[in-house]
């Protein structure tokens, strides 16, 4: 049986055929590496689910390395298949942050898009060479842009006031800073309206009638070395057209730029591609995108008869949100008769905050049972003191027990990212699995991290 990545990743593997051969909609939104062994339990990267729960605690962010590095190559050889000149596909590191996954993107020759000090921090002490690395942010603080200048990544500039600062600086350092210009292309996506950044009311960007004036500011400022611009239209999108529209509209700016005697030499066509979190959930594949954009980017530069400019893009959800699944362990239930059953798990929005920000909807299964019949329609709960807290409104799941390991699946974008200590709850770990192998990414926190940033004034301070 051929089952889909939930990126729309055609993995040709078969994976999570039981003894019946039956695969069902929820094992198909898996990692590629996914399988139910002997003991009728969920295997990812060749690690019993189960048994790293009881190694590494609950909850579990669980990233299968397959996957993340399976996302890489698709997109990395879709570029090389059909855009001849360069390209650089850049992992938007706010889909996850965190040192190994930037090690991965790395290795796998993809650049890293930061959108923070932090960020940027964590992405050079992964060994990330600053020529790959781009700064983005609405409001980059000055030292968040002194740390970018000096290590020598490109900052994507986002409005007049960091254009200016950064012009007035040009010209006391001894080298041109390397910049983009992100531009707000005024193209909308029937995605989630927090999520999409693209149309014209967006607090990120130039507004495009600035044009004129933006390219004339950059080219009286010869020290500001701008190589390229950078747009980004939303996230978790399935249609193709934007993209193609963006492209459209990036290739006439190009043309604009020639205008005013600036050498643009790269498009940044920004992220977005969505992925499967349910079956209901049909995006294109990575090649399909890639593909689509770069046609795209083709057709228009033919018209207007300009060379083909190195083409970037910045993925975050498609690399990365498949790869990880998420493991609890099921406490407490209350069923209310002829309303619902609530199933609490140990975790919730702290660990995942996007249902209750975004109603995003996710898909579960239970490790340790994963051949028993699904026959229970149940609200999954976290543990918080808040009654939005549920991270599953509708799970079709088997009957469950206290003990059981629930394991939500693709939350690997947006989920750590954007994790808190609300209530004070420790964030979780996280491994990374491969061939029977676990390794600690990140670590458990603990009350003492929970208290770490804490002071006692003196005054305020009683024996313990
Ligand atoms: N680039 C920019 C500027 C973004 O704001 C985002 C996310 O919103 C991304 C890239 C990554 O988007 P996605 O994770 O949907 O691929």
């Amino acid at each position: 049986m051929v089952s889909t990545h939930p990126a729309g990743v055609q993995s040709g593997r078969q994976y999570l055929a039981n003894s019946t051969g039956a695969v069902s909609p929820n094992q198909q939104l898996l990692p590629l590496s996914a399988r139910i062994n002997n003991s009728d339990r969920l295997e990812i990267g060749g690690c019993d689910v189960t048994t790293l729960v009881q190694q590494f605690g609950s909850p579990l962010y669980i990233v299968d390395e397959d996957t993340l590095r399976t996302a890489c190559r698709q997109y990395r050889e879709a570029f090389q298949k059909y855009y001849p000149g360069s390209s650089q596909v850049l992992y938007a590191s706010k889909a996850w942050s965190c040192l190994a996954v930037c090690a991965i993107a790395h290795q796998e020759g993809l650049g890293i898009d930061v959108v923070s000090g932090g960020e940027l921090y964590t992405a050079l002490q992964a060994g990330v060479s600053p020529d790959k690395l781009y700064l983005h942010g609405n409001n980059k603080s000055l030292e968040e842009l002194k740390l970018a200048i000096d290590s020598g990544c490109t900052i994507v500039v986002d409005n007049w006031y960091e254009l200016q600062t950064l012009g007035n600086w040009s010209s006391s350092i001894d080298h041109p800073i390397r910049i983009m210009l992100r531009l707000t292309p005024g193209i909308e996506c029937h995605t989630h309206e927090y999520i999409r950044t693209g149309h014209l009311d967006s607090k990120f960007g130039f507004d495009p009638n600035e044009l004129d004036k933006v390219f004339a500011f950059v080219s009286q400022h010869s020290a500001l070395n701008c190589v390229g611009l950078h747009a980004h239209i939303g996230s978790q999108i399935f249609e193709q057209q934007p993209h193609r529209d963006l492209a459209g509209v990036m290739v006439q700016w190009l043309d604009k730029a020639s205008g005013y005697g600036l050498h643009i030499e790269e498009l940044n066509v920004g992220g977005g591609l969505g992925i499967r979190y349910t079956e209901a959930d049909d995006p294109p594949s990575i090649e399909a995108w890639v593909k689509g954009v770069c046609e795209a980017i083709k057709d228009a530069c033919a018209a207007q008869q300009l060379a083909l400019p190195k083409l970037l893009c910045e993925p975050g959800r498609s690399l990365i949100g498949a790869a990880c699944v998420t493991a609890y362990t099921v406490g407490a239930s209350k069923t209310i008769p002829g309303i619902r059953t609530y199933v609490a798990v140990d975790g919730g929005m702290s660990d995942n905050p996007r249902p209750i920000t975004y109603q995003s909807v996710y898909r579960a299964v239970v490790a340790n049972k994963m051949s028993a019949p699904a026959t229970q329609t149940v609200t999954i709960a976290g543990k918080h003191c808040e009654s939005g807290d549920i991270l599953i409104k509708e799970a079709t799941l088997p009957p469950s027990q206290p003990g059981d390991i629930l394991v939500v699946l693709a939350t690997g974008a947006y989920n750590y990212s954007m994790a808190s200590n609300y209530n004070r709850l420790a964030r979780p770990a996280a491994v990374i699995v491969k061939d029977g192998e676990a390794n600690l990414i990140l670590r458990r926190e603990t009350y003492q991290d929970l208290i770490r940033q804490d002071c006692l004034p003196a005054r305020l301070s009683t024996e313990v």
